[in-house]
């Protein structure tokens, strides 16, 4: 443990950073993980909260050694996060290859050799863990857990209200933004790609025939296509672009700094990936699902409406000369 007045910097840094600014919850998740490293001196941070099942660990900020990498997946219970998730409490280990709750990964690229896990609790509840690792034994030590802890509870409730925010922002069933965020974040974008003199081209699609699939397979079945075409979209876009379920079957993605023949390129990706892959819902029927995509580039122009209405004509000129197909607003 370093200078205590060092620690109190860091974490009045922290408290402000989180509690003077509205940040998403991949920018505060962040900003909780890179306090934590410079508190500790640790190799690695990382944070992870529940989703909204309440089952998964999404896995939230990462920095120091291994950054790039990806993150290994836990289930509630599952090694040492999902421990102190389970119990709620802080889990300090010395020597992690003596410690039956650690779980080696054979592809991590970065020793860990002591660790402290801390819970983060809010309203009753473990909504987080926040991780620090070590490439040296016994790194932590009583002072480290303590800090560790009011580190925590700081970051919890900004945490929590960008958690919730983002809950609330999310269609559960295909986790794209909701269709009310649409217009809002269109906006934003086309804010900053005027800032920053940057293009941005829209997908609008619509999945074709769909009232088929509920007519023949079900309701349940069609909830199924629908959540397999959006992890198929987020697969096939970039992290920076933003997907929209504008409503019923029908989705938007926007591609911030994208040019038409690319984001021309990105729809047909999508497009032939989905035509080409049956989905098989849990009945065992294998369903084949199509989608029409108007795509339009933002005219530098026009507002976040009108390029949204260019789009939805580029859209409905794929169903009208045959559906399955991607068109181009001039
Ligand atoms: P088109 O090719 O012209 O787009 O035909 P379509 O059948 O896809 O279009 P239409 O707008 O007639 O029907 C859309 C259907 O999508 C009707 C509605 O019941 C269904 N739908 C909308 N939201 C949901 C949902 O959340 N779950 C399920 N299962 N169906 C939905
Ligand atoms: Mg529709
Ligand atoms: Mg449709």
């Amino acid at each position: 443990m370093r200078n205590p007045a060092d620690a109190f910097d860091v974490l009045l840094g922290l408290t402000r950073a989180l509690t003077e600014q509205d940040l998403e919850l991949d920018a505060a998740l962040r900003t909780v993980t890179d306090a934590a490293r410079r508190l500790f001196s640790g190799t690695h941070a990382s944070l992870r909260v529940v989703d909204e099942t309440g089952d998964e660990l999404r896995s939230g900020a990462r920095v120091g050694v291994g950054e790039g990498e990806q993150p290994p997946k836990f289930e509630r219970g599952e090694g040492v996060v999902g421990w102190v998730i389970e119990h709620g409490q802080v889990a300090r280990i010395d020597h992690v290859a003596d410690d039956p709750r650690f779980i080696h990964f054979k592809d991590q690229r970065y020793v860990i050799a002591s660790l402290l896990a801390i819970p983060l609790w809010s309203a009753g509840k473990v909504v987080g863990c926040l991780t620090i690792t070590s490439d040296q034994a016994s790194h932590f030590d009583d002072s480290d857990e303590l800090i560790g802890r009011l580190l925590a509870n700081c970051a919890v409730p900004p945490l929590e209200r960008a958690r919730l925010q983002q809950i609330a922002m999310t269609d559960p069933q295909t986790r794209a933004l909701t269709h009310g965020y649409l217009l809002p974040r269109l906006e934003g974008e086309l804010e900053l790609a005027k800032e920053k003199g940057y293009a941005l081209s829209m997908l609008l699609m619509d999945l074709d025939h769909f009232k088929r699939v509920n007519d023949t397979h079900g309701h349940a079945a069609g909830d199924e296509v629908l959540v397999a075409f959006g992890e198929l979209v987020k697969r096939q876009v970039r992290k920076e672009d933003v997907f929209v379920r504008r409503g019923g079957e029908e989705f938007v993605v926007l591609m911030p700094a994208c040019r038409a023949p690319i984001a021309f390129a990105v729809a047909e990706r999508i497009r032939e990936t989905l035509a080409d892959t049956p989905i098989v819902v849990s009945s065992g029927a294998e369903i084949r699902q199509e989608v029409s995509i108007g795509v339009a580039e933002w005219n530098q122009a026009e507002d976040a409406k009108a390029l949204e209405g260019r789009a939805d004509a580029a859209m409905y000129e794929a169903k009208r000369t045959g559906r399955n197909r991607t068109c181009v607003s001039k």
